[in-house]
């Protein structure tokens, strides 16, 4: 359920035309709906309802300021997974206490600059983070608060790019060598064990991996719980699915209902870190057409968006659906919608069913408001493109539209080059 609707044959924002907003801050653009992120963050939450849990938006997902702090003012945390994750959620006003840090990669400035902000608990991932995390601790003379990642080893049917909870990933401890782990966390001085923690993938459309999981998880707490240890946080981590084209993902009711029924007389507070469910339906790309060129085998919409902007169909062979932002009774033609970036990975859509799109036309590529604009870069030495809020009958530019200067800032020619 969002709100980018046609009213008349004009698609709209809430109660904006994009046609407007296109003229207003040109193309291409990423455009997201503020009732839409508001109604998906709240009945996420709300489906957990019962029992004490927190929502910790995963920001990779989409990480611009504004849409952190609309998440923060509705009661959630965040999940970071680097230093610069970090500062952008402190930026936005996020509560320390209620951000997780995740990764399997954590650098020991990251490490000292979390345990600065005082975070509410590092996902651990190895053994050797485990010493790692100890040592930064004890030379700044803090505590850290540590869960352990999981690794479940439970295969979560999705694209092999996005599957995390499986043996052969890198990610998590393995659940076998967890106990081992928890052990070496519990003798060392300057950690406290606060919880356990598993992510199992992005794009999971069933909610057995998660049921199954969690039985996982519980058994090992009762395990930990018997040697004493302490285990307040259950963090069953994002992966949620959303309809890109036929997908049919469960409900954020059922699937926590679900979680609930596993959970609700286990005594500890669930965390969840759900990123793509939140925000994916509730962001889109609007770009222009530039070009059409056929030949006899193939038709290609060349338009002024490409996979720098984003990159999922190129990247994971992704599905997004694309409109007419003005709808009319056209023949429907098969072609590629394809960049102005110079590989031929640079498409949009490959064999799709359009409309007959004509030069100057726009275009709304759905779903794009998770790893979109956070995944996007400057290859081909293309701006970044702008970020836009609507509500109600209101447009914020939430993002500007880069410009060259941005492209090379920092960038300096050494002396001798340009003394010859
Ligand atoms: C990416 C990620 C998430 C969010 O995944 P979604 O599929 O976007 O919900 C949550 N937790 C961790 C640790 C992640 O890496």
């Amino acid at each position: 359920m969002h709100y980018f609707e046609y009213k008349g044959n004009e698609l709209h924002c809430e109660g904006v035309p994009i046609k407007k907003i296109a003229e207003k801050v040109g193309t291409p653009f990423y455009l997201y709906s503020y009732k839409t992120l508001v109604r998906h963050f709240n009945v996420f939450n709300q489906a957990f309802e019962g029992i004490p849990h927190l929502v910790c938006y995963s920001m990779k997902a989409n990480s611009n300021l504004a849409l952190i702090r609309l998440f923060v003012n509705l009661g959630g945390g965040v999940d970071v997974v680097s230093g610069g994750e970090l500062y952008r959620a402190v930026q936005a006003g996020a509560d320390p206490q209620k951000i997780v840090f995740s990764g399997v990669g954590k650098k020991e400035d990251e490490i000292e600059y979390a345990l600065k902000a005082g975070i509410l608990m590092f996902n651990v991932e190895s053994s050797m983070e485990l010493q790692k995390i100890n040592e930064v601790a004890g030379r700044i003379n803090k505590k850290a608060p540590i869960s352990i990642r999981v690794n479940p080893d439970i295969d979560a049917k999705t694209h092999p790019y996005i599957t995390t909870g499986m043996k052969q990933n890198k990610f998590g401890i393995d659940i076998l060598r967890a106990p081992m782990a928890y052990r070496l966390a519990s003798e060392l001085p300057n950690l406290k064990i606060v919880g356990i923690d598993c992510h199992l993938g992005s794009q999971l459309v069933e909610v057995d991996p998660f049921v199954e999981a969690l039985r996982k998880l519980k058994q090992l707490i009762n395990d930990l719980r018997q040697q004493g240890m302490e285990v307040h946080y259950l963090d069953l981590g994002g992966g949620l699915g959303i309809t890109y084209s036929d997908e049919e993902p469960p409900h954020p009711y059922e699937y926590a209902s679900n979680i609930l029924e596993e959970i609700r007389s286990f005594d500890c507070t669930l965390i969840l870190e759900p990123g793509r469910v939140i925000v994916g339906n509730a962001g889109i790309l609007v770009s222009k057409v530039l070009y059409i060129k056929e030949n006899e085998e193939k038709r290609f919409v060349i338009v002024d968006a490409a996979m720098n902007d984003l990159v999922r169909p190129s990247y994971y062979g992704s599905f997004h659906q694309i409109l007419p932002v003005q709808e009319g009774g056209r023949e429907e033609i098969v072609a590629d919608v394809v960049g102005p970036v110079c590989e031929s990975a640079d498409f949009l859509a490959k064999g799709r069913k359009i409309p007959r799109l004509n030069p100057g036309e726009l275009i709304a590529i759905m779903s794009a408001g998770a790893y979109g604009f956070s995944m996007s870069t400057n290859y081909n030495s293309r701006p970044r493109v702008a970020e836009i809020l609507v509500r109600d009958e209101e447009i914020y530019v939430i993002r500007k539209r880069e410009e060259y200067e941005d492209l090379i800032r920092g960038e300096t020619i050494p002396d001798f080059l340009t003394h010859s």
